[in-house]
């Protein structure tokens, strides 16, 4: 079997790629960057060469080849290998007829856990929603516990705002339902040592990028100073950087996103040094419900996942994309047990739902500095 052609797709604000084999089959993949599917685009098309004409069962032998071959790293190189790298495993399931899973050491569970994410500029509506979710059978929730328009610092409001948003939502759901706060690094690490200070008695079972991604070095701090156990990873790229971050002790949830640290063949790996730390993973869904399956096949056969990200996959246009969405059943998405990763797009998808071109357009504060996204 050798790989004939490397097609890329823009749709919406997605870069999905499908590798065609001279056998028939098509392996399907997502690129992680989201902020720059461009520059995945522009990468995977250099590697086209390359990739024409080789064996797809070959998985690590190409991560390496396009990993390794010439100089530089980063997400836009990572992102288009966790498309590539996905398409392969797809390819090499479809071929041998068994789920990507399999091929990772089997089910270690026949169902994921999801958390879903609630958002409200009212109190009352956060609490209204946070009720909502869990009446349909969801058992985990992400908060962020500032107005949706948050542009004003105040260091007093700040605090205080979150632990009332906190409690509001703790007092919704009673007791039994997992909270994680997403702080979507908008304190510095003075701030989210108070606030976490504030927030241990609801029980959050994770404190999430409390602070700026920048340095791994200021989680380890932050990680010393509070009880909360911190979620982070979500910008990170490889192997390497999940190893530092582990070791200055910084996370104990890793936010990974398989589509844009490396594909499934990273990510089994970030998900046993993990493992050897104690830390569980949470991968991280700003991505298509292509990436949901993709994930769901690393979640299905690690020992250490915890949870889901389910973020609007039951909405179009996302719920619009695949020939067969994954079920989700009280709570917990099912497991597929078809070859691959599972699932296949619908046609005509670029033409539904054209590229989108994000602006530049910085959040500002009330002073008219530049607030972090
Ligand atoms: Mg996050």
């Amino acid at each position: 079997m050798r790989i004939e052609r490397v097609e890329r797709l823009r749709v919406d604000r997605w870069l999905f790629v499908q590798i065609h084999t001279d056998s028939g089959l098509t392996g399907l993949g997502e690129a992680g960057l989201w902020a720059y599917p461009d520059a995945c685009d522009a990468v995977i098309a250099t590697w086209e060469p390359y990739l024409i004409g080789q064996d797809p069962l070959r998985i690590e032998h190409h991560w390496q080849a396009l990993y390794r071959h010439t100089h530089f790293r980063g997400g836009a190189v990572a992102g288009a290998l966790g498309a590539v790298d996905a398409a392969l495993w797809d390819i090499a399931g479809q071929h041998l007829e068994v789920p990507v899973y399999q091929f990772l050491g089997g089910k270690v569970r026949d169902r994921v856990r999801v958390q879903t994410q609630i958002h409200a500029a009212e109190i009352d509506d956060l609490a209204a929603k946070a009720q909502a979710e869990v009446a349909r059978g969801i058992t985990a929730i992400r908060i962020t516990p500032f107005p949706p328009d948050f542009t004003v610092r105040r260091y007093d409001s700040l605090l205080a705002d979150a632990v009332v948003r906190v409690a509001a939502v703790r007092d919704a759901v009673g007791s039994g339902i997992d909270i994680g706060v997403e702080i979507h690094r908008r304190l510095s690490v003075a701030e989210a040592i108070a606030l976490a200070g504030e927030l241990e008695r609801f029980r959050p079972l994770y404190y999430e990028d409390a602070t700026l991604p920048f340095s791994i070095q200021s989680h380890g701090e932050l990680a010393r100073a509070t009880r909360l156990p911190l979620a982070t990873g979500e910008r990170l790229h490889d192997i390497w950087e999940f190893r530092e971050l582990l070791v200055c002790g910084g996370a104990r949830f890793l936010r990974l996103d398989p589509c844009l640290a490396g594909g499934l063949s990273a990510a089994k790996k970030i998900a046993a040094i993990a493992e050897s730390f104690g830390a569980g993973i949470i991968p991280h869904g700003a991505l298509s419900t292509v990436a949901t399956a993709i994930d769901v096949q690393l979640d299905a056969c690690i020992p250490n996942f915890v949870l889901q990200d389910y973020l609007g996959d039951d909405r179009p246009p996302k719920s619009d994309l695949l020939v067969e969405n994954l079920r989700l059943e009280h709570g917990y998405l099912v497991v597929p047990d078809r070859p691959g990763i599972g699932v296949a797009l619908k046609p005509g998808l670029a033409e539904r739902y054209p590229p989108r071109v994000e602006a530049v357009d910085p959040a500002l504060h009330e002073d008219g500095a530049v607030a972090d996204r």
